[in-house]
């Protein structure tokens, strides 16, 4: 079967699960900001949901729900649970883990030409779109290719989440984020680059849907969908996708100071992805400087800038933030679940018995956000205040 088939089915399996809850739909609908149209579809029940919205609130917003309400993003996004859409979805124990450039590469990544069948070096390959390396273990031989030892931080996530229990797909392909799969508990941006939903930038000829992609992400979490942004998820699709700015915590790269050693802090130590962490533990990386600055999120650990020899920016450039430099945080956002953390430069912070400095940790706290974004643990737990 290809891994095409494989997507296929496990959608067509969660749509038909998913028909029992078709009200709750229309009720969210109804509440979530609905257009005059969309309201005039669903008929009175919509009509009257709305309609019962207070006076200041955005047309659509249900009584109550005004406070969650973001109008930079059109969206509900924080940290309250109320917001997220839990519509029943069955989901499968697994992960789609995405790393498409479409720009600068990390080195981490490893060589593009095994796992992007839009590149130049695999067009005779004529894979089966969308190209997905799946890491079932049930049966290799239906692999298309597998991972090299260069594609290192998938390699690691693999055996990471493996050790969990956790199914891990691979991809590279734009086309498998088109037709998302509401079976992943979770998709993992683990460092693509630019505009890496487009499908222009995949050759795509005489469609003019090339946003495709970046549909069905949006309506992936907005069916209740993890996210997990790593590193360079915060150097994707930064220019014009309002959306997806909000599904980083209302958050942007803006630049990156010298790779170096710092410490990072903990500031919430209740949240599974922090509590088991060192309240302070070395590591070294590019501690990006950001803009906007994240805001309505859980905040989980920051740098302590004072720690860092090089400083936090550059000579004219953004001076960094000061006391409060955040590297993780978490939130629930349109419908689904987000957890980021713009760690993650190296290619040893994901290796096993390293003497990279805090490896151990910095996976540590991966794994739980992951498992957190996924609804394997408790998601996004606030602080002590
Ligand atoms: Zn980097």
């Amino acid at each position: 079967m290809s891994g095409r088939h494989r997507v296929l089915a496990g959608r067509e399996k969660a749509m038909a699960n998913k028909r029992p809850g078709k009200v709750g739909r229309r009720t969210f609908l109804a509440g979530a900001g609905a257009s005059v149209a969309t309201a005039g579809v669903l008929g009175t029940q919509a009509a009257s949901a709305a309609s019962a919205a207070s006076g200041n609130a955005p047309f659509g917003v249900p009584p109550g729900q005004s406070k969650n309400y973001d109008p930079t993003y059109g969206v509900y996004r924080g940290t309250d649970p109320d917001i997220y859409n839990d519509w029943g979805t069955e989901r499968d124990n697994k992960v789609l883990v995405y790393s498409r450039t479409a720009g600068p590469r990390h080195a981490h990544l490893g060589r593009r030409a095994i796992l992007d069948p839009d590149h130049s070096s695999n067009a005779g390959l004529d894979l089966d779109r969308p190209y997905v390396i799946t890491h079932a273990h049930t049966d290799p031989s239906v692999w298309p290719l597998p991972l090299t030892d260069d594609n290192v931080s998938q390699n690691e996530l693999v055996r990471m989440l493996s050790a969990e229990g956790i199914e891990v797909h691979v991809t590279e392909d734009v086309r498998a984020l088109q037709r998302l799969s509401d079976s992943y508990k979770a998709v993992i941006f683990n460092s693509p680059t630019r505009d890496t939903l487009w499908d222009h930038a995949a050759g795509a000829e005489g469609d003019t849907r090339l946003d495709r992609a970046r549909e069905g992400l949006r309506k992936y979490i907005q069916g209740g969908g993890g996210f997990v942004g790593i590193h360079n998820a915060h150097g994707t699709e930064y220019n014009g996708w309002n959306w997806y700015e909000g599904l980083l915590g209302n958050s942007n790269y803006y630049s990156h100071g010298a790779n170096q050693d710092g410490d990072v802090v903990i500031v919430n130590d209740r949240d599974v992805s922090t509590k088991d962490l060192p309240a302070r533990w070395g590591f070294r990386d590019e501690w990006y400087n950001l803009i906007p600055f994240p805001t309505n999120v859980n905040f989980l650990a920051v740098v302590d800038e004072s720690t860092l020899p090089e400083g936090p920016g550059r000579p004219g450039g953004h001076p960094g933030h000061g006391d409060f430099h955040p590297i993780s945080w978490c939130q629930y956002y349109d419908g689904g679940r987000s957890w980021v953390t713009t760690l993650g430069h190296s290619s040893d912070a994901y290796r096993e018995g390293t003497d990279f400095p805090g490896a151990a940790e910095f996976q540590q706290h991966l794994v739980h956000g992951i498992k957190s974004a996924m609804g394997l643990e408790p998601f996004c737990t606030p602080g002590r205040g």
